[in-house]
């Protein structure tokens, strides 16, 4: 049996608890997603110049009416807001294309043409947004561009909305806050690989569409899985209250670094009295960590800067939005909707420490953890993308780490080792499976789960181990009001009864491998070092980047790729002058030894130290098990 279930009837009775507990009759979203609306791009599909599909609204078209069984009503609804498709009016002069990728499009009018905030994922959504635009606002150039932040999701299109040659000749000012481009292309150098492995369960990119399949993610529906692009901004904001015009538009900036990214930041137009909040204020509980994978962040200084933005910008707004979800109109509205987030993180924050400073571990405060009914009841701070469960985790380890304290946990066997104990002190597999089928008909599938996964690393062909833990994760899917829950839960589900999918659609960028440092790169390799393969390994090369006149020094010992500039008398076993431009397609292996000459490589010393070194180079596994062992 390998096709998706139905929902259980435990799954049944708790999506009518939450029918009869939140504010279904409550409608402002669904009016103010609507509102200002325009037209929508007819047939909702995206193609790359290959035909290929890279963003298709349509496949959504299933999200009408009530929610099945199989879909969590809450997370059902977020997932018809989020798939309304088209471009919209925000306030005369501001106009969004929302649904055509994970985020939004903004465009704002200045006196010549337009100014672009966040150009989405890939190039071909972000040219099909302002070809939208276009058709119904007139053939307005581009004058400028915003990033917001420097995920991918608000840069990676931008090449589909400007040419370069408009930036060089000074036509288009791209505008970021700073430290965006170090932030922007850094989290591809260390983990990559593996956040991007585990994206593919979180965004579900390798489920088909439908109500026993994915739904949405709860920030938007998808990624877009076209081009990804990056032009280096050309103005970089530093500080708040700085000013700036634009093709005549006015903005005032607010940074918020370290929020929700590294960099961060919101802005106002006075003129319009439209505020920006970037992605710090949208129409969900956000992840104090993607479960992805990521660095800790912080929702202290998240609430700080909300409650800076309505202190610095509030008397001059009557009109909030962000580059995920619609709007909020409505000076009260607006104020209300941006305390409300501000007290969300600031809550999540306060009382996770209190109660992490009365003992209690990350598991056990996510377990009693209750929002204000305020809140609660509120449905822009419902976890459709972060959780409260996986947030007040993230809040315990961002103080306090993995360990929780008590020794039992310190020296754990991993799960294989651990699972073999497991399943063979109660009774061996047969049995353990007997007992879950137990649980999994109570309803009880949060410990079905784990026991199964006990089983499934002790004895990873046990069949009917595989199926039942399969069908577990889909009922917990079905269950989830997060997107990307679901996403996990099905994906994980899908890849027990059809086996792995790998990493679906890595675009590697040619544009983020340009702006990685000297740096960035010599840390790109040192991780790829195997360890053991070369604890026996010496040598040294000196890296002499002829346009930067920058000389970086490499030594290799105990296994360790260190790295130095400036001045180092320690004679090189191999010296190598290039312009730093040929670095990349040196260190990726692209250029042979016996092909530097003509790559425009000058070598001193012992050629053959560069062979030893790249010896000793792993590879990363983007295929690598999950839900297996
Ligand atoms: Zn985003």
């Amino acid at each position: 049996m390998t096709e998706p279930k139905p929902a259980t009837p435990a799954i049944v009775a708790q999506h009518r608890e939450l029918l009869d507990s939140l504010p279904f009759a409550d409608r402002q979203d669904f009016e103010d997603a609507h509102r200002g609306f325009i037209a929508a791009l007819e047939p909702g599909v995206v193609h790359a110049a290959d035909g290929r599909v890279v963003w298709d609204s349509d496949s959504y078209d299933f999200l009408a009416g009530d929610a099945p069984d199989t879909v969590n009503p809450s997370l059902w609804r977020q997932s018809q807001l989020n798939a309304i498709q088209g471009l919209f009016e925000v306030v005369p002069r501001v106009y969004q294309v929302r649904g055509l990728d994970l985020s939004n499009i903004t465009f704002v009018e200045g006196e010549r043409g337009v100014i672009v905030i966040d150009p989405l994922i890939s190039t071909e959504t972000a040219a099909a947004a302002l070809g939208l635009y276009r058709a119904h606002r007139g053939e307005r150039p581009v004058t400028g561009v915003i990033y917001t932040h420097s995920h991918a999701d608000h840069f990676a299109g931008v090449r589909g909305v400007v040419d370069q040659a408009d930036v060089d000749s000074g036509a288009v000012a791209i505008i970021a806050p700073a430290g965006f481009t170090s932030h922007a292309v850094a989290e591809n150098v260390y983990a990559g690989t593996a956040m991007a492995r585990r994206a593919g369960y979180m965004y579900g990119a390798a489920l088909e569409r439908g109500p026993r399949a994915q739904v949405g993610a709860g920030l938007g529906q998808t990624t877009s899985t076209g081009t990804v692009t990056l032009i280096p901004p050309t103005i970089e904001i530093r500080d708040t209250g700085e000013e700036l015009t634009v093709d005549g538009v006015r903005m005032v900036f607010q940074m918020a670094p370290g929020s929700e990214a590294p960099a961060e930041m919101h802005f106002l137009f006075p003129d319009l009295r439209a505020l920006c909040l970037a992605e710090n204020a949208t129409h969900v509980l956000h992840n104090i960590l993607t479960i992805r994978g990521a660095l800790v962040r912080d929702p202290h200084a998240w609430a700080r800067y909300l409650a800076d933005a309505i202190r610095l910008f509030g008397d001059q707004t009557d009109v909030v939005f962000a580059s995920h979800h619609w709007p909020t109109w409505g000076h009260e509205r607006a104020m209300r909707f941006l305390a409300e987030q501000r007290d969300l993180y600031a809550y999540l924050h306060d009382q996770t420490v209190r109660m992490l400073n009365q003992g209690m571990t990350g598991p056990e405060i996510a377990e009693v953890f209750q929002m204000p009914p305020a809140l609660e009841n509120a449905w822009h701070a419902r976890g459709y993308y972060g959780s409260v469960s996986h947030n007040v985790k993230a809040i315990y380890q961002r103080y306090l780490g993995w360990y929780d304290g008590n020794p039992a946990t310190l020296w754990q066997h991993p799960p294989t080792a651990a699972g073999e104990r497991y399943v063979a002190w109660m009774g061996g597999a047969d049995a353990v499976v007997a007992k879950a089928r137990d649980s999994f008909a109570e309803g009880d599938f949060r410990w079905t789960a784990e026991v199964l996964s006990h089983v499934v690393f002790a004895e990873p062909g046990h069949a009917e181990a595989h199926e039942l833990l399969a069908d577990t994760f889909e009922q917990l899917g079905y269950g989830s009001e997060n997107g990307t829950w679901r996403c996990a839960y099905l994906s994980a589900a899908h890849e027990l009864r059809h086996g792995g999918f790998g990493t679906p659609a890595t675009s590697a960028a040619p544009d983020l491998f340009a702006q990685l440092t000297p740096e960035q790169w010599f840390d790109a390799i040192a991780i790829r070092v195997d360890g053991p393969r070369a604890w026996n390994e010496f040598l040294r090369v000196d890296v002499d980047l002829t346009d930067l006149g920058e000389v970086h020094h490499l030594t290799l010992s105990n296994g360790v790729l260190s790295h130095t500039t400036g001045v180092d008398s320690a004679p090189a076993d191999l010296v190598l002058r290039l312009p730093s431009n040929r670095l990349a397609a040196l260190l990726t292996g692209q250029v042979p030894p016996d092909g530097l000459a003509a790559a425009g490589i000058v070598t001193e010393g012992d050629l053959g130290t560069l062979g030893r070194l790249m010896a000793v180079l792993d590879e990363t596994d983007p295929d690598f098990a999950i839900v297996t062992p």
